[in-house]
């Protein structure tokens, strides 16, 4: 009998694989470093390899799966069942991962762009349960969504409906993000990207007292060395010059959102991702503070999402048990 689902996150740095009941109990987990070798077929070999072990040492068979649910950094090419080009794995070309995996296992598999299959895990297994208009934003290295509209999970024409973080925020486009285009709010908002719009504001003079800063001293000035995480400890630790960059951040979230509210209409929101879970006291408030600035829609709930770093995983599980039929639509 068919009782498990498989989930799998392919992440940047780190692939998470799991086996899922329907309710999303994780019988076990395995996560190990992202194989970003050159070799196209690298990921899905390993993906094969630990869904075996993972087996193994459940003592169950592939063939009490449902399928193969995976939520994936992209850009994804859907029709092909694969990456294409990552950013993150340079030189490697077309990943394939669906074919080869559906070959192994004689399985189901379901290719899903990683915040895509979140806010299928938060529709099934999180706060989105009882709500039919739901968001899932992360702001991590970078900024993405998964969104449903009236029950429907959005992915439009190519499968990348989720591509919020290259919202226009600033028209002058002072910043460039890194898609190459100017003025995208992950430019400014994302852990990524951070650090560029510190020196922006130093440099413009939009902000004072770096040179009296917490950020300052842990960086001996040499700003080239700023992160993301040291502007949020050192605003938590009463920084001034930090509070000041982390509220800016927060306005410019805000209107990232407000976006995102007046466009899909939500009941919730909820957020994840690094920057947002390790400093939610930081990320949170300034966007509920601020959003009613911007959008004419009614502000939905907003908070951090209760599935925290598991919850592309949970997404995957979700999406093995309930494969999108938007999806296969998309595929076909
Ligand atoms: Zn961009």
């Amino acid at each position: 009998m068919k009782k498990y689902g498989l989930g799998v996150d392919i992440g940047a740095t780190n692939l998470r694989v799991t086996i899922g009941s329907e309710t999303g109990e994780m019988l076990a987990k395995l996560i190990e470093e992202t194989d970003r070798s050159r070799d196209p077929t690298a990921i899905s070999r390993q993906i094969s390899r630990i869904i075996r072990s993972l087996c193994r040492s459940l003592n169950l068979n592939v063939e009490e799966m449902v399928g193969i649910g995976i939520g994936s950094i992209g850009p994804l090419n859907l029709k092909r069942g694969g990456i294409e080009q990552p950013a993150n794995i340079p030189g490697v070309g077309f990943i394939p991962i669906v074919k080869p995996l559906e070959e192994e296992f004689k399985l189901p598999v379901v290719l899903l762009n990683d915040c895509v299959a979140a806010v299928v895990g938060e529709k099934f297994y999180g706060d989105g349960k009882t709500v039919e208009n739901l968001i899932y934003i992360t702001i991590s290295t970078g900024i993405g969504a998964g969104v449903y509209v009236n029950g429907n999970l959005l992915l439009g024409k190519d499968g990348n409906a989720h591509e919020i973080g290259h919202i226009v925020i600033d028209f002058d486009g002072r910043l460039i993000c890194g898609c190459g285009k100017r003025g995208h709010w992950e430019a400014y908002c994302s852990g990524r990207n951070i650090p560029n719009y510190v020196r922006y504001l130093v440099e413009n003079n939009l902000i004072t007292g770096f040179e009296k800063s917490l950020p300052y001293k842990l960086t001996r000035g040499d700003w080239s060395k700023i992160s993301a995480k040291m502007i949020y400890d050192s605003a938590k630790q009463a920084d001034r010059f930090s509070l000041e960059v982390v509220k800016r951040i927060g306005v410019l979230n805000a209107i990232g959102f407000a976006s995102v509210v007046d466009v899909y209409d939500p009941e919730l929101i909820t957020v994840g991702g690094s920057v947002a879970l390790h400093n939610s006291e930081l990320v949170i408030p300034f966007i509920l503070q601020h959003i009613g600035e911007y959008s004419i829609n009614r502000v939905p709930d907003i908070k951090l999402t209760t599935l925290k770093d598991d919850i592309v995983l949970h997404g995957a599980v979700a999406a093995a048990f309930n494969p999108p039929e938007v999806y296969y639509k998309l595929v076909k």
